[in-house]
């Protein structure tokens, strides 16, 4: 995981300024019925998961999902992500759901990433634990500034590599926030881990070449030598996949 660092938002999230101000009139008309989960709110995929909001996201994660750092392949499905969950929150697995989740945020920015969907859908869910329940913004009259959350925001205050390094190809959570976000995301889990393995292994054959001593190398092993150097320039980039764990690599390598 790397940080997300996002331009402007989108012309298309202006549309969702006056059902998020309709979505807060309905809630103090009958708070009860929303803390319950008895009444729900609509937020619409066609705003917030608009082609237009996807392509800026898309652009600035560098084709790849804000947590695992996977490489999108073309048409691959992927979804939108509300960091703080837009239906219901829950502090922890078993935990009880809190409704009605950070409605007011569907349509905001801040809080939209683009994800895979084995990262979204089959581990986040509508997890948010926070360090201190008890801050937790319920409703939009809520402070979210106020909150610690322990899942790391890709685009927020702190940077992710602070807070998760590797070990080869495992993910280590080195805080509190980076064990709840290895965790909570599924950062290790196993068909993650092989792919970083199988990338780990042709790095690992690329940084052998790269050492080769170049004295009194022949020309074709010369060349074999910058290849191998370039690669792994490349594979270090924000813009290659699994670009956190090939820094480590590298870094370790020293
Ligand atoms: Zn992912």
């Amino acid at each position: 995981m790397i940080r997300v660092v996002k331009p402007d938002a989108p012309a298309k999230l202006l549309e969702g300024i006056h059902p998020t101000a309709a979505d807060c009139l309905l809630y103090d008309g009958d708070s009860a019925a929303y803390d319950a989960g008895t009444a729900n709110f609509e937020i619409s995929s066609a705003i917030y998961g608009h082609a237009e909001v996807k392509d800026v996201l898309r652009a600035a994660q560098h084709s790849k999902c804000c947590f695992c750092e996977g490489m999108f392949e073309a048409n691959a499905a992927a979804d939108v992500e509300h960091f703080r969950p837009k239906k219901y929150a829950q502090q922890g697995r078993r935990q009880a759901k809190l409704y009605p989740g950070y409605y007011w945020l569907g349509y905001v920015w801040s809080n939209l990433y683009y994800s895979c969907q084995v990262c979204n859908r089959s581990h986040k869910k509508n997890f948010f634990p926070l360090g201190d329940p008890a801050t937790r913004a319920r409703n939009h009259h809520g402070d979210v500034a106020a909150e610690a959350p322990l899942i790391l925001d890709p685009g927020g205050p702190l940077d992710p590599r602070d807070h998760i390094r590797f070990d080869d190809e495992v993910a280590v959570g080195a805080t509190p926030q980076g064990k709840a976000t290895v965790d909570y995301v599924g950062l290790n889990r196993l068909p993650l881990i092989e792919a970083r393995l199988e990338w780990f292994q042709i790095l690992d054959l690329m940084r052998c070449a790269a050492a080769i001593p170049e004295e009194g190398a022949t020309l074709e092993t010369l060349q074999t030598i910058a290849d191998a150097r370039a690669f792994l320039a490349e594979a270090v980039l924000p813009t290659s996949k699994f670009s956190a764990m090939v820094e480590d690599m590298l870094a370790g390598a020293a």
